[in-house]
């Protein structure tokens, strides 16, 4: 079963702009879908573990249907654009991880014509050279051969435990109510994340 996934303007328009990001992200999970699909004649749920929380989870969502809601989207904060697609019933796993060479800024020059672009000091020549290098960069993502781009690997299809629902507790000091698996024991008493100091307490 080939799966029909959303275009990329309409994730586009879920995003809000276009961008790398977003196509490496859309490329990702289509990629994905085709290695998990291509056998399947049903249309089981995915799971899809994301290591970064930039752009590209934006195209994934979209693709993929997994949102953090619903519980099938699981955020790990690594930095790295790599994404665990798993089937629900177990059967199969893939991981897509881009390839170095298609790192973002890997033209030459990139990281520097993008600093002078943010900082406001890029020519009007750098600014159009700048947006031509992300629209190379987008085009390149969505058309290129899948394993030129990717790293594409099946995995053993390893669900983390689902969160379980927990009970809320008040804090002792904002008086607001916080799950109980996230809450913090100060001087004796249930505090939530904030007012436990370990980031600076209530003046936040
Ligand atoms: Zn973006
Ligand atoms: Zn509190």
């Amino acid at each position: 079963m080939k799966k029909n996934i959303k275009s990329f303007e309409e994730a586009a328009e879920f995003h809000g702009h276009v961008c790398p990001g977003l196509a490496i992200g859309y490329r990702a999970a289509e990629v994905a879908l085709d290695e998990l699909f291509s056998k399947r004649s049903d249309d089981e749920e995915i799971v899809c573990i994301v290591e970064n929380d930039a752009c590209s989870i934006d195209g994934i969502q979209v693709v993929a249907g997994c949102t953090i809601g619903k519980g099938n989207l699981l955020f790990r904060d690594h930095g790295k654009q790599v994404y665990t697609f798993i089937l629900r019933d177990g059967s199969d796993a893939v991981r897509v991880s881009q390839k170095p060479e298609f790192a973002m800024n890997s033209a030459p020059g990139a990281s520097e014509l993008m600093k002078k672009f943010f900082s406001g000091e890029a020519t009007a020549e750098e600014e159009e050279l700048y947006h031509k290098q992300r629209s190379d960069m987008i085009d390149k993502y969505l058309t290129s051969p899948a394993d030129e781009v990717f790293e594409i690997r099946h995995v053993k299809p390893e669900i983390p435990e689902k969160a379980r629902l927990f009970n809320s507790v008040r804090c002792a000091e904002c008086g607001e109510t916080v799950s109980e698996s996230r809450a913090r024991v100060k001087e004796g008493k249930f505090v939530c994340i904030p007012c436990s100091n370990e980031y600076g307490g209530i003046n936040r």
